[in-house]
């Protein structure tokens, strides 16, 4: 066995992979294009950046995602050890330190035998049988996106997430807000900002009013209902808000022994509290517009802002019909996509087609039989549906119990929810365990 891994792109899907491949012996060529190119959403040098949230959302076994975490660290994940490395306290979620967190993943990465980084940015990729797996991400840069066409054909689709900005604590005025958790689950990770109804009106109609970012008309504006920039959120209705990101539900003011009207939570992005990020404020408001707006939120008017929040195309392919569920592409094997580009959604998800597409990559070089999870599995999930999905327009995916497959588990009377969950979760852990002693 002589052949190389060749994976483009140190994000999550990439390390991972790369990770995954390396552990079996295979030699892999990590190439990275930062820092020389930076996409508008990375800054940092390092491998695996959170380029938003610092949340890895749910961490129980009853909730898909939190399965898809306890799914991953029984294939010891490189993404799943650094986030527990550098988990913040955030309620029921894992949240980390960003910065601890993808120091963690590029120590391991750069002091990996099997695996040589390689700081280029690569526009094609040789038509020689090589073994590559392109994990470049939303913001894939380059002349790629354009060779990615011409290798799938017509498909590369364009929408817009958005980024939260963060606020320095300091700023925060303290005799306003309050420390709260939502019904009182957590160690006091959020602060709150609340408003009564005048000032949740005049807010939302400055909302309304700000300037935002211009976009470029070829583009076409498709937002995910997760990822909505809070204007967008406003213009839908007047309380559209309230019942989304400013819910004031299980948040009693102690100033008041009262729910407010609505309630903006902050919430910590690192240990020491010192950064605080706007729940649910993605925007494409331009940045004084945002210093203006976000200074009506009670607390937050003479707030210092280390990151405002911005805008962000998103690429993804196709991939139904395309790729397998190993995420090989059909028509090249040679190839794999891994990531958010292959039409899965959110940090996990990505770095888990990254394990799939690392371990079967190295089962490749080693001449051994591809191994594909099945759809009763989170992680199997994900890839079904990208490989499979039969609807109409195929839109990326974040881990939900909808597309796990669950035909052993019919709904039974008097049983609830979260014993179900837990039936089709324990089978899942029991079938990767199989698998692995497999
Ligand atoms: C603005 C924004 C906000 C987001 N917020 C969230 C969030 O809050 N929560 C969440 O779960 N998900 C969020 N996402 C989605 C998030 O990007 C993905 O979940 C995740 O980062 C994707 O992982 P990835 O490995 O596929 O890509 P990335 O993590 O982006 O990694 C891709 C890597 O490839 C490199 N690269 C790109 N092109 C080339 C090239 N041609 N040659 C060499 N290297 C290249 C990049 O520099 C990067 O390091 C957000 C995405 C965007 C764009």
């Amino acid at each position: 066995m002589n052949q190389t891994i060749n994976i483009v792109g140190a994000g999550l899907a990439g390390c991972e992979a790369a990770y995954q491949a390396a552990k079996r012996g295979v030699k892999v060529n990590l190439y990275e294009c930062k820092p020389t190119h930076m996409s508008p959403a990375h800054h940092l040098e390092s491998f695996a950046e959170l380029v938003c949230s610092n949340s890895l959302r749910a961490d129980n076994i009853e909730n898909a995602s939190g399965l898809l975490k306890h799914e991953m660290r029984k294939l010891d994940s490189l993404i799943l050890s650094a986030a527990d490395a550098s988990a913040v306290p955030a309620g029921g979620a894992l949240a980390v330190d960003r910065h601890k967190f993808t120091q963690y993943v590029t120590d391991a990465i750069k002091s990996n035998p099997n695996i040589t980084v390689i700081n280029k940015l690569v526009d094609t990729i040789p038509d020689d049988g090589s073994i590559w797996i392109i994990a470049t991400g939303p913001l894939t840069c380059g002349e790629l996106p354009q060779y990615i066409k011409t290798l799938i054909g017509d498909t590369a689709l364009y929408f817009y997430d958005a980024a939260a900005p963060i606020v320095d604590a300091d700023s925060i005025d303290m005799s306003i807000v309050y420390c709260a958790d939502r019904y009182g689950k957590g160690d006091g990770d959020y602060l709150n900002c609340p408003m009564d109804k005048q000032q949740y009106i005049e807010f939302r109609n400055a909302l309304l009013e700000a300037e935002q970012v211009e976009l470029h008309s070829f583009e076409n504006m498709i937002h995910f209902e997760g990822c909505m920039p809070i204007e967008a959120l406003a213009s839908r209705g007047e309380d559209t808000m309230r019942f989304g990101p400013l819910k004031p539900v299980g948040l009693t003011n102690p100033r008041t022994g009262r729910e407010d009207y609505a309630c903006v939570q902050l919430r910590k992005e690192n240990k020491a509290g010192t950064m605080y990020n706007l729940v649910g404020f993605q925007t494409n408001l331009k940045w004084p517009e945002q210093k203006r707006v976000f200074g009506m939120i009670p607390g937050l008017k003479d707030a210092a802002y280390l990151r405002y929040g911005v805008m962000h195309r998103n690429t993804f392919i196709k991939s139904p019909g395309r790729l397998d569920s190993t995420y090989r592409l059909k028509t090249k094997p040679n190839i794999y996509f891994a990531g958010q580009i292959t039409g899965v959604e959110g940090y996990i998800e990505s770095t888990s087609s990254g394990l799939v597409a690392g371990i079967n990559a190295a089962r490749a070089v080693l001449g051994q039989e591809p191994v594909e999870f099945p759809a009763c599995t989170v992680i199997g999930a994900l890839a079904h549906h990208a490989s499979d999905y039969a609807g109409g327009d195929f839109q990326p995916m974040k881990a939900n119990f909808g597309i796990v497959d669950t035909e052993k588990f019919p709904k039974v009377r008097r049983q609830s929810k979260m014993e179900r969950y837990q039936l089709i979760a324990q089978n899942s852990l029991d079938i990767i365990q199989q698998m692995i002693t497999e």
